[in-house]
């Protein structure tokens, strides 16, 4: 993410010429669509339906180029007052209504809109332009004086929450005061003499905590929200939201002043957002909300036709599905917003396919549109559908997957549990923005009240975060510390499952299970294959994870951490004891023991990758990784040794070592044991051998880690090499074989022309280069990194996303170099950078071979691949076009 814009004193005043306000409506506008840097989205999208004929309210957009700088400066350049100005006077022509006047009054929202999408983070005031004196305007055009006082009484709380920052607190207090005196529901079943005296109520809190009277002049009243819009830009939320999505802090926000139109002035009037697809699924129109559906049958038919006609409208004018704000009053249809709709990784996939197949996109166009990282949420576990569970209730299945989590009811609470480590759901009556930061840390979020594009709904689908909301049947209590749901109680810090696919609320830990993968997945998969360079390897140490690999996509193994077959069960006493074995006799019969282990794994792996090449890693352990902890592990190792306890503790103490990741681990091991090589080169030709006798294809790649030195290499790659000669010979069979080496010491890249001359392939392990290149312990970063990151010294943790200036050098160097020496050579990268879509494409540009990653991030790497290709060849076409 960039740095935060930051502006110098010295520079030059913004220049005068430049206009900073933009007209809407009556089928005309200033701006389009292509203008969202300085409109935002819900400018350049009011703009772009206006130029379309399209039922807008009248209204201008106030450019988010002003935000920055009126948040570093406090002010506004003087001809803005004077552009305001000029664009009222316009609106008030298209209203036919006047700022202010009693008789008529022209009322407006204020709402916020970046150039990119950041539902409810920002503020939004409705119905300014309301005095003692508009109000009455207002009752004599709707004939309804509850509404007008109920709209007043709303935009004075409003204006004190957002404008003076007053919170939302001591309204609140006051109106339950008097829907308690009236046992009334909601605010609206309030007589209007009560709304009317709410107002003043209002209004004296205002003036009791400012010392100031609330504004009756509404051109001071807006010059108030304009502010306070410019302003919302920084609220914490924002910013957070700002954070996960990766959305740059120097943007701004752009203002928006539009005529209001109301949607509860009646039977009928309405208002509601509308989905052109399901963005769960990615359904064609197949869900419409209930009030749309009900709009269908009923009186206002009228409204629905229209409503599905502007819908398709401008799905297509837009190519790719749009999530519509609308508004009817008294019959007529008014839009007041469209912008791509947020959607599932699912649905991103299905929509991208379909708007293929309807000719609106090309397949380039769709391999382009879906975010690599959200097909992530496509493999999401599910409730295993023939498990018995306890469902406690039920509400709308808002996002898909299911998750497993304590449950916390305050999104504070959520952080921190996170921050140590739990699993939390975070359950709430409804979210609102400030909850964000607690979404964020939740494995899922459940919610009483909102429906399908509630925040809570629309903020998790983006993130692809399971969500339920609507459960109706939940009654939270917040301040009790649990919810209520069909005479159950459930407390905080009880385990549930949340199902975000069928919106089932479960009690405990429900048994998951991995989703199948469906044909939109795999044609837009096939896609992204055919355009892509690079190939893509998993790393996967077992023969089960090598099977689950091929089944996404992997084109061979690129990492098979040798080490990591030894964690699962007793195996590890085997390993330990090679480890701590005093000599090499002991060493040779613990090796023994590792050897036909060893090689059942890498038949195992052989087989599953049928003929795509499999990177063997000799051993990297880092000695503390392996050693045995505690006296129980020590008398266990001791017994299986034959050795007294104490002798062993005294063994294991002279290894431990100040800096084990800098330590005796690598090739380091190998060329002061040899023999540890040697049983490994053992295994690998062994197990090639056999797989071949069996009528498989192997491809064997033995690969050395940690090399600072080409002589370390050289002699291990003979040791691998003369192993290699025995086992053909006794087999009388061969395996066709690679040794290469891993780069991941910066000497490695700096000298990596020698290395290439004993190197039939490089392989980048950008978790040590970047551990040794910044100096930063890979074990103990966890401790400072994130306020680093917070505080923006680095704009991305580098063991996420690679750091292209350092260690991205590092490897363009290194890539240069080795290919130097051998112009062939082949190059991958097989740290976790390898799976992360920003860094897989670095790795095409850097003119790797492949990438290899974890095998559940199989499909984003491929296409991420896809997408580096193609944005190669539009560079290329712009250069041939300019030129
Ligand atoms: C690396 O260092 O990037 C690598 C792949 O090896 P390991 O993570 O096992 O050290
Ligand atoms: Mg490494």
């Amino acid at each position: 993410m960039p740095r935060p814009y930051l502006r110098s004193p010295s520079d030059a005043p913004v220049p005068s010429l430049e206009r900073w306000v933009y007209f809407f409506g009556n089928g005309r506008a200033d701006g389009s669509a292509a203008m969202r840097d300085i409109l935002g989205g819900k400018g350049a999208g009011l703009a772009e339906m206006a130029n379309l004929g399209l039922p807008v309210p009248p209204g201008f957009t106030i450019s988010a180029k002003l935000c920055l700088t009126y948040l570093e400066q406090g002010t506004f350049p003087h001809q803005l007052h004077e552009e305001v100005d000029r664009h009222l006077k316009q609106l008030e022509q298209a209203t036919k209504k006047r700022f202010g006047d009693p008789a008529n009054p022209l009322l407006v929202s204020v709402r916020s809109g970046a150039a990119v999408s950041m539902p409810g983070m920002m503020e939004t005031i409705l119905n300014l332009g309301l005095n003692d004196a508009t109000v009455q305007g207002l009752i004599t055009g709707s004939k309804n004086s509850r509404f007008a006082y109920d709209s007043y009484r709303r935009f004075v709380q409003m204006y004190g929450d957002v404008v003076f920052d007053l919170g939302k607190q001591a309204f609140e207090e006051v109106l339950a005061e008097f829907k308690q005196r009236r046992k009334a529901a909601r605010e609206i079943d309030l007589p209007a003499d009560d709304l009317q005296a709410l107002v003043q109520e209002f209004k004296s809190i205002i003036q009791a905590k400012r010392g100031a009277p609330f504004p009756e002049d509404p051109t001071a009243q807006l010059w108030g929200a304009i502010e306070a819009v410019f302003k919302s830009w920084n609220t914490r939320r924002a910013a957070d939201y700002r954070k996960v999505h990766g959305i740059p802090d120097d943007l701004g926000t752009a203002v928006n002043v539009v005529a209001m139109v109301y949607g509860n002035m009646g039977d009928d009037s309405g208002t509601g957002v509308a989905f052109t697809r399901d963005c769960r699924t990615g359904e064609t129109g197949a869900r419409t909300p209930e009030p749309i559906a009900k709009l269908k049958r009923g009186a206002l038919a009228k409204v629905y036709g229209e409503l599905e006609h502007v819908a398709a409208k401008l799905e297509r004018h837009f190519k790719d599905v749009q999530d519509i704000e609308f508004t009817f009053e008294r019959g007529k249809l008014y839009l007041l917003q469209t912008r791509r709709a947020q959607r599932t990784g699912l649905a991103a996939v299905r929509i991208a396919v379909e708007l293929v197949e309807e000719r609106l996109i090309t397949p380039d166009e769709a391999v382009q549109r879906v975010p690599p990282q959200d097909l992530d949420q496509l493999f999401h576990p599910m409730v295993d559908p023939h498990a018995a569970v306890t469902v406690v209730a039920k509400g709308l299945p808002a996002s898909p997957g299911a998750a497993i989590g304590d449950v916390v009811f305050e999104a504070d609470e959520a952080e921190a549990l996170a921050k140590q480590g739990r699993k939390v759901i975070l359950v709430r009556p409804e979210t609102s923005p400030e909850d964000f930061h607690g979404i964020v840390a939740a494995q899922a979020v459940l919610t009483a009240r909102g429906g399908m594009t509630s925040h809570a709904a629309v903020v998790a689908r983006g993130m692809g975060k399971t969500c339920v909301v609507g459960a109706k049947d939940i009654e939270v209590d917040p301040h009790a510390g649990r919810f209520r749901a069909n005479g159950r109680v459930v407390k905080k810090g009880q385990l549930i499952t949340v199902d975000g696919t069928t919106g089932r609320v479960i009690l405990g830990a429900a048994k998951l299970v991995e989703p199948k993968i469906d044909a939109h997945y795999a044609k837009l998969m096939t896609w992204a294959d055919e355009r892509r360079r690079l190939r893509v390897r998993a790393n996967a140490d077992t023969p089960h994870d090598a099977i689950r690999a091929r089944e996404l996509g992997a084109e061979g193994v690129g990492l098979c951490r040798t080490e990591h077959m030894f964690f699962e069960g007793d195996r590890i006493m085997a390993m330990r004891e090679m480890i701590v074995a005093p000599d090499e006799m002991g060493r040779r019969r613990a090796l023994a023991k590792l050897l036909p282990m060893q090689r059942a794994d890498f038949e195992g792996i052989f087989e599953a990758m049928a003929g795509y090449p499999v990177t063997i890693r000799l051993l990297d352990p880092p000695l503390h990784e392996f050693l045995p902890h505690t006296r129980e592990e020590v008398a266990a190792l001791a017994k299986v040794m034959g050795l007294a306890a104490a002798k062993l503790q005294r063994l294991v103490d002279s290894l431990v070592e100040a800096n084990p990741m800098l330590g005796h681990r690598g090739c380091r091991l190998g060329i002061t044991y040899p023999e540890i090589t040697e049983m490994q080169a053992r295994a690998i030709f062994e197990a090639g051998c056999r797989v071949g006798a069996r009528g498989n294809k192997v491809v064997a790649e033995v690969m050395i880690p940690l090399v600072a030195d080409v002589e370390e290499l050289k002699r291990q790659a003979e040791i691998v090499r003369r192993v290699a000669q025995e086992v053909f010979l006794a087999e009388e069979r061969g395996v066709p074989y690679l040794v290469g080496t891993m780069i991941e010491l910066p000497r490695a890249a700096l000298t990596a022309d020698e290395i290439a001359k004993q190197a039939d392939f490089f392989s980048f392990g950008t978790n040590d280069l970047t551990q040794t290149t910044f100096g930063l312990s890979r074990d103990d970063a966890g401790r400072f990194l994130p306020f680093y990151v917070e505080h923006g010294i680095l704009n991305e943790d580098p063991f996420q996303v690679l750091d292209q200036e350092g260690v991205g050098k590092l490897v363009e160097i290194a890539v240069r170099l080795g290919r130097g020496t051998r112009p062939d050579l082949k190059i991958g990268i097989c740290g976790e950078h390898g799976g992360e879509p920003r860094s897989v494409k670095f790795c095409h540009r850097a003119g790797m071979n492949y990438v290899s990653c974890s095998p559940f991030r199989i499909p984003i790497a491929r296409l991420a691949a896809a997408q580096a290709a193609l944005e190669e060849q539009g560079v290329i076409n712009r250069t041939k076009a300019t030129v």
